[in-house]
């Protein structure tokens, strides 16, 4: 945790599985893994099952705050789906819509896995990717999720290289997920995390066994920085809801950490008396100011409703804008993408 202008910033890692479904860690291991790595939380989401949570297994690990939710998928295996807080497992006949409105119905925050997966459903790596856009009452989606990014990457060509580097092939959130996105927040405020989707698969090239993603290598990528009023509480049940809370609310951004630590990247909007960061709304631009700053050099591009309105190699940008939109920051380090924030709202 750091000091981040008027906020705490809590460094985590979103969807991870254990051995209560796929994962090949426990909790306890995958809580370990992050504690040495200086993850202030990490939320897991097993397939179908909240049974960790049920044996008590959320708290804090060595001072990394473990929540559990769990992964639902419809019964094509379809339309992945986090929930974080609902009372049980959902019925794993409901459609997405259904568990979708139930979950917000439940007060549980939900966030649409990997939407992005397009490769071909059939094969020996089926994508599993969001189609239920009809869904009414989801918080959030991930933009960027490494384990399906990695997939819809992967080639015979480039299997070996891939397989030894996999971090090097991160490039960025998709265009297409992000117009999506953008598209979304026209309608309503939909907060943007990334995820690392981390099972740890062990892999077989020929004779040789290796584990792709393991946990240290993935919570040392896509990470999600949450931006809270107060100190996280020692009450697991205070501290749960405010980690849900800064999500719902999108007082978040995205880094891929093998191109920095992003903590202390700054994204805000002023106009008189009113100072917001992302997820924020200021009434109208007039008489607004935007600032970025970032730990580190980067391109830095201000994109409003999807077009980029300013540009710039440094680690601060200084905007005024001319037009109510919903503004949010890219940052690239040599075309790779490193910072992603939220949308601010100004004006709508
Ligand atoms: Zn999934
Ligand atoms: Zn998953």
């Amino acid at each position: 945790m750091i000091r981040n202008g008027n906020y705490y910033e809590y460094t985590g890692c979103i969807h991870i599985h254990t051995t209560y479904s796929d994962g090949t860690k426990s909790v306890e291991e995958a809580a370990q893994i992050a504690s040495s790595v200086n993850l202030d939380y990490i939320l897991i989401t097993d397939h179908m099952t909240v049974k960790a949570r049920k044996e008590g297994k959320e708290g804090y690990y060595d001072g990394t705050l473990v929540l559990i939710g769990y992964e639902h998928n419809d019964t094509e295996d379809c339309n992945h789906y986090l929930l974080f807080g609902t009372g049980d497992v959902l019925p794993s006949d409901m459609r997405p819509k259904e568990y979708v409105a139930e979950g917000k119905r439940q007060g549980a925050l939900g966030i649409i896995a990997h939407p992005d997966e397009i490769r071909p459903r059939l094969g020996k790596y089926p994508s599993y990717p969001w189609l239920a856009w009809n869904a009414e009452g989801f918080d959030a989606i991930e933009i960027w999720n490494q384990m399906s990014e990695w997939m819809e990457s992967l080639k015979p060509y480039n299997k070996i290289k891939m397989v030894f580097s996999p971090r090097k092939f991160l490039q960025s959130p998709s265009k297409r997920i992000l117009g999506k996105w953008d598209e979304l927040n026209k309608k309503k405020k939909i907060a943007a995390v990334g995820a690392v989707d981390v099972h740890g698969f062990p892999y077989r090239i020929g004779p040789i066994r290796i584990t792709i993603f393991p946990y240290k290598v993935q919570f040392q990528s896509l990470r999600t920085h949450l931006l809270i009023p107060e100190k996280l509480s020692t009450d697991i049940a205070v501290a749960q809801k405010q980690i849900y809370d800064a999500i719902r609310d999108a007082r978040a951004f995205v880094s891929n950490c093998r191109w920095g630590d992003a903590s202390g990247f700054e994204f805000e909007a002023r106009r008189g008396s009113d100072s917001v960061v992302s997820g924020g709304t200021l009434e109208s631009c007039e008489g607004a100011r935007i600032t970025v700053k970032t730990p580190g050099r980067g391109n830095i591009r201000l994109v409003m409703d999807g077009l980029v309105q300013a540009e710039t190699y440094g680690d601060f940008l200084e905007y005024v804008p001319g037009q109510n939109g919903l503004y949010r920051v890219e940052v690239f380090k040599k075309h790779k993408g490193w910072i992603f924030s939220n949308h601010i709202r100004i004006g709508v």
